[in-house]
């Protein structure tokens, strides 16, 4: 049906007749004569019609917009002055011959010609409609140079693309499990993995070294940040290899994406501990473009005559930072409030800030609500300590650790974009030296990547003292956001019941959940090692898109819908009964 799509004419094509299909753009009457911008995949070329050619003028007078039409026609040179050098195909036009109705349309609840702020959930549902927009055709495209790019890279580099079941049992990532039963044993229920990392784990221990997949997670979690119920990773194993051949391969994939789609050197990755982090930043996935850095003073805080700074400068699990702001002096106190609203969501309980107007001045210089409650002398050790100068501004954090790493954290991300502070384009790294465990609010252990993790350290300083062990886990950060996240692995059966007996897994459950994996470990496991990168994420950060979801074809919304097929859905009392599944109402817990 076509010769062309519309996107590819140029000027090399005048004189030649072609043939196209596609969309109708936009169609305008300029007296005598119709224009059809026709749209394809590809791009926009503009159609002309004369009522010399009598029977498609008529056509094109009665087509609408996204009616789908066939255009015959010959290329020729726009006539001066009409030339429109921002569009590709600006300089030819086609001047229809033939014109055929391929498909009417009604007029569509989204406008594509021009650019209008339509309600996402407008575009998710009529997402067919969505996706006909230039700038979402180019995110897929770009989505699948990049897969491709990833797949040859692996490839070239000796991985196997090897598929691995959706219908499974639960592997602990962290998050709930979306659940089916099965009709042919009844009561029991499949897990959708939430990731492949068992049955990768289990592929090394058969012997076939390096694997890889593009692979569909699911997670049932409760969507606030930017997530998605299924995503994409790239998954990746390796056997024989450590973690730094592992951190070297996988860089070189990055850069080698960067590099051919965005034609960005990334250069090599610095490394961080989780430790160094989380100190100077607050975060295990700090964003290096913005060059403010978390300082600790709760030495200098320990007898000052303000409980809120002093109580936790004494207590061994709280941290007392400051974060100073070069130039932000000028912050107005309305903004001063807006940020203390903002760490409040953090769980601090207010923001602490100095003002530095003139620092010759000594305390008449500077401006602050809790100055007053510190001897001068702390005053100046504190300035000194942080270099200050005329027009900075310093705020407080004075917590438990993890609400002051959390909120200055955030705070600093949050005051260097509003500021203007954030430099270069791409800030990646490598953060390593994982602890292997982390308290949860009852006190209990839970492991920081996965419990499949490999410890750093011996299986008998693992026992003595499960809390200070660190990890062989490797997580690569890009602009604050986690890429991708891996480890060497437990391939010791002695190890890993450990580690399932730190988590409070006992025997008989490890048995019955991960039986297969321990029995695997046991008959001849490689050391083997992997990671996994967020491809959605991956996309989203080259494109510069602002969600997820703009780089997903079909995404679900943030109360895990689909608004298109309008998923999840009501089934029949037929296929509930088949399950032996009744539903009712959920009982609702007790206070
Ligand atoms: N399975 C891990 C995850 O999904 C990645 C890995 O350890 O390879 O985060």
């Amino acid at each position: 049906m076509r010769s062309h799509y519309c996107g590819q004419l140029n000027e090399t094509h005048v004189g030649e007749a072609v043939s196209l299909c596609g969309w109708v753009h936009r169609r305008r009457d300029h007296g005598g004569v119709i224009f059809l911008d026709l749209r394809d995949r590809d791009g926009i070329t503009q159609v002309v019609y004369d009522p010399d050619t009598q029977d498609s003028f008529a056509i094109a007078e009665g087509v609408r917009s996204e009616f789908v039409v066939q255009v015959k026609g010959l290329v020729r040179a726009r006539p001066e002055g009409t030339v429109n050098p921002d569009m590709p195909t600006g300089r030819i036009e086609v001047l229809g011959k033939e014109l055929k109705v391929l498909n009417a349309a009604q007029t569509p609840p989204i406008q594509l010609d021009e650019h209008v702020d339509v309600h996402e959930d407008i575009r998710l549902r009529y997402r067919y409609i969505d996706l006909r927009r230039p700038e979402m055709v180019e995110k897929l495209r770009f989505r699948s140079k990049v897969t491709n790019t990833i797949r040859n890279f692996l490839d070239e580099n000796g991985f196997l693309d090897i598929e691995t079941p959706i219908l499974t049992r639960a592997t602990p990532e962290g998050a709930r499990d979306y659940l089916v039963p099965s009709r042919t044993h009844q009561g029991r229920f499949f897990a959708l993995p939430q990731s492949p990392q068992l049955f990768k784990q289990i592929l090394m221990a058969a012997g076939m070294d390096r694997y890889y997949q593009i692979a569909k997670c699911f997670r049932d979690e409760d969507l606030r940040a930017d997530r998605q119920p299924e995503f994409t990773q790239v998954d990746i194993e390796t056997s024989f290899m450590d973690e730094e051949q592992i951190m070297t391969v996988t860089e070189a994939m990055i850069r080698q994406v960067f590099k051919k789609h965005l034609d960005v050197e990334l250069g090599d990755f610095p490394r961080m501990t989780y430790a160094e982090a989380m100190r100077r930043y607050g975060s295990d996935k700090p964003d290096l473009r913005i060059d403010l850095e978390l300082v600790d003073v709760a030495d200098l805080m320990q007898d000052v005559d303000f409980k809120v700074f002093s109580g936790p400068a004494r207590d061994p699990e709280s941290r007392v930072v400051a974060l100073k702001v070069t130039g932000g002096a000028s912050i107005s106190r309305k903004e001063i409030d807006d940020y203390t609203r903002f760490v409040g969501i953090y769980g601090a309980r207010g923001l602490a800030w100095i003002k530095v107007n003139e620092l010759a001045a000594g305390l008449e210089g500077l401006q602050s609500p809790i100055i007053k409650f510190m001897p001068e002398a702390t005053v100046n050790e504190l300035m000194k300590r942080l270099a200050v100068a005329d027009g900075d501004i310093v705020f407080f954090g004075a917590d438990k650790a993890g609400v002051v790493n959390e909120a200055i954290g955030a705070l600093r991300v949050r005051v260097g974009h509003d500021l203007g502070l954030v430099r270069g384009n791409w800030a990646p790294l490598w953060v390593i030296d994982f602890p292997m465990f982390e308290e949860d609010s009852d006190g209990d252990l839970t492991p920081l990547h996965h419990p499949f993790t490999s410890p750093s350290c011996g299986i008998e300083e693992l026992a003595a003292n499960p809390g200070a062990a660190l990890s062989r886990a490797y997580d690569m950060v890009l602009n604050g956001t986690e890429l991708g996240g891996g480890s060497i692995r437990i391939n010791v059966p002695e190890t890993q019941q450990l580690v399932f007996k730190v988590l409070g897994i006992g025997d008989e459950e490890a048995r019955e959940k991960f039986g297969f994996l321990l029995d695997a470990l046991k008959f001849g496991c490689p050391p083997h090692g992997g990671i996994a990168f967020g491809l959605d994420r991956l996309i989203m950060l080259m494109t510069g898109a602002n969600s997820i979801r703009e780089v997903i074809a079909f995404p679900k919304t943030q109360s895990a819908a689909c608004l298109l097929t309008d998923a999840p859905g009501q089934v029949s009392a037929e296929q509930l009964n088949e399950l032996s599944i009744r539903v009712r109402e959920r009982v609702k817990e007790q206070p």
